[in-house]
């Protein structure tokens, strides 16, 4: 493609485009695939110590060169038209394991990092590809709901729409129905480079260029740091040197650890390898201790160390990794810690000391329990004494606050780009207009026109798509930070979950993730971005983080039916929904006491198993 050039038609379509965000995470899921799923892993950040000029100016380098060698290894490998030849795994790595050698001035460690990046994510390109192809196919009579809609299939061309028979693209479904993929594919190699329409008919063939048309558009080469906000992982195998610095020098490639006693400063530095061939090391003092290590190497293993390399500074965490250990029995938990997931209050917990033993097989029975069954063991269970012995509760006012700032700040960016979309729409219908030109003809940004309002408007719609394209990384980068504010949140929550099940070696009990939908009262309406993060996916997500975490440290966690859990008052037997005041209070007549209403659903969850049948 020639630089400067656009495409009239395509660009409204740039608010679909994604860029491609590579490293960030990615590596370590790879490697949970590939490692057996009985290991888990844990990811710990490890601050480190303000670096001196000429480090800083080193890894900086390292940075941008671990980047440019991925991104030219990309270059070498990507296919254009992944239909033609469709290289193996195995092959693009050879293909790259050559080029590797002829990298200058990044040593081979590095090198080697770029390229198992660069051929994973060809690979996976590559693969989406065929699955776009697949996908389509499959779907190929899927119509459009949209009312306005102005064509009435997503993959049939406009001017075929109308004559093209329901039979017709239902037997090019059938192609991936009955068949395997390969029969799918070899259809569209067929048809888009051998121009070989058997056994299809023209309109058919129609379809299919039409659908490899549009997935060739969205197959675009990956790129490395393609955000502003882009941030490299680097995943280093270690080892550790106690006494330090003997045998370093022979190391290359790999980052050490070291404890060094004598120092005064620091006790602990990462010693990696200078990106550049045959340079000095480069010392990073770390602030963890020694201690720290052992301790958690005795539950877990120190696996990798994750070197994390940012425009703004340089992050070190460790990976840990540990057998999975399957939860201890039922029978021997003294106590149970009943969790409520909440709005304002984010979590609630309640631990609740257990009397009686408890039975794998009741409490199976008890997390399987339907509506009517749940309300009648409600109320014909109680716990009489007041068995909680510790409560926490996490209230969200603050989070939901910064939320809230991030979510309204998006609002406004995206009507400022559907303001910017319109104008560059009227804009571009003038130019067409004025210059007779066709619907997708391609205009150079470098195209100079003798009528001044011609060249104005001209400029003006070129300078307009540039100042999209900033408003759109600026939400993309308050998105990202709303995300990462959700995740800090969450994961300083569940933490405080697992130490507090730790200290009681508890269980956990929380209600099921059900389907249903979300209470409207209770959520307040603020803009797609809030509720798309906090409605909808928070629980799940919440869950997602503290299912990890108990998982990791073997702590027991169990789903009970999310029915009338906050509407019971476990002391009296009463099932009542008129009990819950409002989303903040509860009041059972009997007891004839204000309940937080959060508080009184995790003490429900806490006895769900303990409590005992009452004595009629
Ligand atoms: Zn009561």
């Amino acid at each position: 493609m020639i630089g400067g050039t656009f495409f009239f038609v395509a660009f409204l379509k740039l608010s679909c485009y994604t860029s491609i965000q590579m490293y960030r995470g990615e590596h370590l899921s790879m490697s949970q695939k590939q490692n057996k799923p009985t290991e888990l892993h844990r990811m710990v950040d490890v601050s480190t110590a303000q670096l001196n000029h000429s480090k800083e100016q080193s890894l900086l380098y390292l940075r941008q060169k671990l980047i440019d060698t991925a991104n030219s290894f990309v270059n070498d490998i990507f296919q254009q038209e992944p239909l033609d030849s469709n290289p193996t795994k195995k092959e693009l790595q050879n293909i790259l394991l050559e080029k590797q050698k002829d990298v200058e001035g990044l040593n081979k460690g590095y090198a080697e990092k770029a390229r198992i990046q660069a051929q994973n994510v060809v690979h996976e390109a590559h693969r989406r590809y065929f699955r776009r192809l697949i996908g389509r196919l499959a779907h190929a009579s899927e119509r459009i709901k949209e009312k306005d809609a102005s064509r009435l299939y997503y993959y049939v061309p406009q001017h075929i729409e109308n004559i093209i028979t329901e039979k017709q693209l239902k037997e090019l479904e059938a192609f991936v129905k009955q068949g395997s993929t390969q029969k799918a594919l070899d259809l569209f190699r067929a048809v888009v480079l051998e121009k070989e329409s058997h056994p299809l008919d023209a309109l058919q063939v129609q379809v299919i260029q039409e659908m490899h048309r549009q997935v060739l558009q969205k197959h675009q080469r990956p790129q490395f740091a393609k955000g502003d906000d882009f941030c490299l992982q680097i995943h280093l195998d270690y080892r550790f040197v106690t006494k330090h610095h003997e045998r370093i020098h022979e190391m290359n490639e790999r980052a050490v650890l070291i404890f060094d006693e004598e120092n005064k400063q620091f006790k602990t530095f990462l010693s990696l390898s200078n990106p550049i061939p045959r340079g000095k090391r480069i010392q990073l003092p770390i602030c963890i201790r020694e201690r720290t290590i052992k301790r958690l190497d005795r539950q877990g293993r120190l696996k990798s160390i994750v070197l994390e390399l940012s425009e703004n500074g340089v992050k070190v965490k460790l990976v840990f990794a540990k057998q999975k250990t399957n939860p201890k029995p039922v029978e021997t938990c003294q106590f149970a810690i009943g969790r409520d997931f909440g709005y304002t209050n984010t979590c609630t917990l309640s631990v609740a000391k257990i009397e009686q033993t408890l039975d794998e097989e009741e409490v199976t029975r008890l997390c399987n329990l339907d509506k009517e069954e749940a309300k009648q063991y409600l109320s014909t269970h109680v716990q009489e004494d007041d068995n909680i012995v510790e409560r926490k509760q996490f209230n969200g006012k603050r989070f939901l606050a910064l939320m809230n700032e991030h979510s309204e700040h998006i609002r406004k960016l995206s009507s400022q780009i559907d303001g910017i979309y319109n104008k560059v729409e009227r804009l571009k219908g003038w130019l067409v207009g004025t210059l007779r030109l066709a619907k997708d003809a391609w205009i150079s940004k470098e195209s100079r026109f003798l009528e001044e309002n011609v060249q104005r408007n001209h400029q003006k719609f070129f300078l307009l798509l540039e100042l999209v394209e900033k408003l759109k990384r600026k939400r993309r980068w308050l998105y990202k930070k709303m995300l990462g504010v959700r995740k800090s949140w969450f994961g300083f929550v569940a933490n405080e979950e697992v130490s507090l099940a730790k200290k009681y070696k508890a269980i956990v009990i929380r209600e099921k993730l059900t389907l249903k939908p979300i209470e409207k009262e209770s959520i307040e309406y603020k803009g797609k971005a809030f509720n798309k993060m906090l409605s909808n996916g928070a629980r799940g997500t919440y869950e997602n983080i503290s299912g990890q975490k108990l998982e990791f440290w073997g702590i027991g966690e169990y789903g009970v039916g999310a029915w009338y859990t906050s509407s019971t008052c476990i002391k009296h037997g009463l099932v009542d929904k008129q009990m819950r005041k409002s989303q903040e209070s509860f009041v059972c007549p009997l007891c004839a006491k204000e309940k937080n209403a959060d508080m009184n659903a995790a003490d429900v969850l806490a006895n769900y198993f303990g409590l005992k049948a009452i004595d009629l």
